[in-house]
């Protein structure tokens, strides 16, 4: 029992423990890689629009530091606890060590639901959230990005924040900033574009053309909206989609800018349809070629997932499936190629690094650069995860999480013990 455990925690831990035996790391040597450096908390209160005063908990977990300063998201969410923000550290490491990056990984969040505040207590919430962390994050100590809950917005209050405590501007402090206050191009839409090529390579390699396939996308976010646009773009056709408060299944193709502004009206999938409605369960039984989760943890479980009938499972969403249906994918290794997280979702993390290198050498690319330096290192890492699935003969999701807990070790490794 630690101060992580929880569903989310013991799931990254059985999962690095499966990947330790693979490599045969010697038992000493799996703590001292697995558990997280720091676990910050903090308390944020907040005046609320009434005048009343609430206390939200905030949190920041830092994985390793042996490869650089940390990265990663920050989650605005109800269910937010310290082991799910400590899960996400962990898989940030794997993920970042996969795609060559000089970071160790991170993870912060707030136990909130960000829709039930007005913009200016949001707005209120995350400049104190920032502030009570600045002694433990910086441009080389921790830089943090967006996640559920969190957006571009998010982040400028995030950069003008600490830059005021600084007294100066500090751009390379967050990433998937607005363009206007020192982001770069490219990054909001980087983690679903990502997706969208990866699931290319996945197609070329199992001999299906976009334009004959079909693609299911569970999560109408920022990774899943973006997604489903790119995918459309190559000719691949839309027939389901859901968010957290409502799913549509049409097999002959959903409309996607009728979406996207029902959405921006909206603010959510709600009231769209009712012809097209589905159960959320039954829209991920569906028959498709392409199965994109795109919203939360856990999805596919030991219950659902011998209804799967795609052909690739990509995992735009973090941690979408528990290790017991993942043993059952294992087993359907010949039907269902999977794009496991870690490889299909690091298009955002590789874009923020560009964004953390543009700032801090204040020399911005164009659009088209980010892209293809993007997909330059996708298919160095799906390559990698390729030869290393055909070579150990294990599963994609096994292959691309030994080659990234491999770097970490091999550097902890180097670097030796201090003192
Ligand atoms: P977001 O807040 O923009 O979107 C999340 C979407 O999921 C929303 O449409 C929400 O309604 C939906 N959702 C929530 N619960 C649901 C449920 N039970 N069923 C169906 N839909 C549900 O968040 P995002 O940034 O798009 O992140 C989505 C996932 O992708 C998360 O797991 C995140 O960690 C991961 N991710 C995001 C990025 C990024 O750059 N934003 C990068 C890598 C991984």
């Amino acid at each position: 029992m630690t101060i992580y455990t929880g569903p989310v925690f013991e799931m990254a831990r059985r999962q690095f423990d499966q990947i330790a035996n693979h490599i045969e790391m010697p038992d000493d040597e799996r703590e001292r890689v697995f558990y997280p450096k720091r676990a910050v908390t903090v308390s944020c209160p907040i005046h609320r629009d009434d005048g009343s005063v609430t206390v939200f908990q905030g949190y920041r977990v830092q994985h390793h530091l042996t490869l650089g300063p940390t990265k990663g998201g920050t989650r605005f969410a109800k269910t937010v606890d310290i082991g799910e923000v400590a899960a996400l550290a962990v898989w940030m490491s794997w993920k970042c060590a996969l795609a060559g990056l000089p970071y160790g990984g991170a993870k912060g969040g707030i136990t909130v639901d960000p829709r039930a505040l007005s913009s200016r207590e949001l707005e209120a919430l995350s400049r104190r959230y920032i502030q009570e962390m600045i002694p433990f994050v910086g441009p080389h100590t921790d830089v943090m990005a967006p996640d559920m809950g969190t957006d571009e917005q998010v982040m400028a209050w995030f950069m003008d924040t600490y830059s005021m405590y600084q007294g100066r501007t500090v751009t390379e402090i967050v990433t998937g900033k607005p363009v206007s206050a020192g982001g770069t191009e490219g990054r909001r839409e980087a983690t679903g574009r990502g997706v969208a090529h990866l699931v290319g390579r996945a197609l070329d390699r199992i001999g299906l053309s976009p334009q004959r396939s079909t693609v299911i996308v569970q999560g109408f976010g920022n990774v899943g909206s973006v997604t489903a646009c790119a995918l459309a773009e190559r000719g691949v056709k839309v027939i389901g989609v859901s968010d957290h408060t409502a799913s549509y299944y049409s097999p002959g193709g959903l409309d996607l800018s009728e979406l996207q502004r029902h959405v921006a009206c909206k603010g959510s999938l709600h009231g769209f349809s009712s012809e097209l409605s589905i159960e959320p369960e039954d829209l991920m039984a569906q028959r498709c070629d392409i199965l994109v989760p795109a919203a939360v943890e856990r999805v596919i479980t030991h219950e659902n997932v011998s209804r799967l009938r795609c052909r690739i499972l990509a995992e735009g969403a973090n941690g979408p499936t528990t290790p017991e249906a993942d043993e059952i994918l294992d087993q359907r290794r010949d039907e269902i190629f999977v794009l496991p997280d870690i490889l299909c979702n690091a298009g955002g993390v590789i874009v923020s690094y560009f964004e953390w290198v543009q700032g801090l050498q204040q020399l911005f690319w164009a659009e088209n650069e980010v892209l293809s330096r993007l997909h330059g290192l996708l298919d160095r890492t799906f390559d990698q995860v390729m030869a290393r699935s055909d070579r150990d003969r294990v599963s994609h999701r096994t292959a691309a999480l030994a080659i990234g807990v491999e770097r970490v070790r091999d550097a902890k490794r180097t670097r030796g013990l201090f003192p």
